[in-house]
């Protein structure tokens, strides 16, 4: 009898000590469970605010290819983007330039407008594949390493060019090159005080370089319609910063 219940003694106590040990299984798994998850999270909010980008203006812009849409090394195209309304352009040019259809008429009207005041603009480049962006930005990582090439240049998918909607001028006096002197020639000149009146601004201008990543390039107009490179060159901001400041409503 004594034995028996001894026997049932140590039974009951392995009973208890596997039920111990399963909640003790259970608890800890739900603790680990738990810090895992939290940890996952503050991972997931460190990456948001890494990735946020500047201005959050144009998400859907980017989607539909809006006039307005901005696009820098932090509001980049994907690498299948192009624009569904490229045409040639029939103006004076060093290569074929292609560009979206409502920027290549406003150009046109531009040159015309140009050459009334005896000004004649060339155009250098227009629309630029993603590709094509990839192997100009290559070439000068290659020729003068990555910090300059970034100053000048665009890696792909961070161009405007891509959009359609960029165009960089240049004249004779310039021999269809790019250099900061553009805006010292009667053409550069010309540019500077009346591309907004046809939608286009000066992208990327002398005292803004930190704020644009570019360094000061007035041959390089980016097309916003006349109503808005109108609002921005009277603000005397960048793009970035007109954003910035005045947000949606200043397109509507
Ligand atoms: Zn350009």
């Amino acid at each position: 009898m004594r034995k028996e219940q001894r026997n049932a003694f140590i039974l009951k106590r392995r009973q208890w000590l596997l039920i111990g040990l399963l909640m003790l299984i259970v608890f800890l798994s739900t603790a680990s469970l738990h810090f895992i998850k939290s940890q996952s999270q503050g991972q997931q909010t460190q990456n948001k605010k890494k990735a946020a980008p500047v201005v959050t203006l144009n998400d859907k812009a980017a989607e539909s290819g809006s006039i307005e849409q901005l696009v820098n090394k932090d509001h980049l195209l994907l690498a299948d983007y192009v624009p569904s309304d490229l045409v040639g352009l029939s103006l004076k040019s060093v290569r074929p330039v292609q560009m979206r259809r409502e920027a290549a008429e406003a150009l046109t009207k531009m040159f015309d407008a140009a050459s009334r005041d005896g000004i004649t603009l060339s155009a250098n480049s227009g629309y630029r594949s993603y590709a094509e962006q990839k192997t100009i930005y290559d070439q000068h990582v290659q020729s003068m390493g990555e910090a300059k090439a970034n100053a000048i240049s665009s890696k792909p998918g961070e161009s405007e060019h891509q959009t359609g909607l960029a165009v960089d001028l240049t004249c004779d006096e310039m021999e269809g090159d790019l250099q900061q002197t553009f805006v010292d020639t009667d053409e550069g000149k010309w540019v500077a005080a009346h591309a907004q009146d046809y939608g286009y601004i000066v992208r990327f201008p002398k005292g803004a370089e930190k704020i644009t990543g570019y360094e000061y390039e007035p041959w390089h107009l980016r097309y916003l319609g006349v109503d808005l490179a109108k609002k921005v060159k009277k603000s005397g901001l960048c793009y970035e910063a007109y954003l910035k400041k005045y947000g949606k409503q200043a397109i509507k």
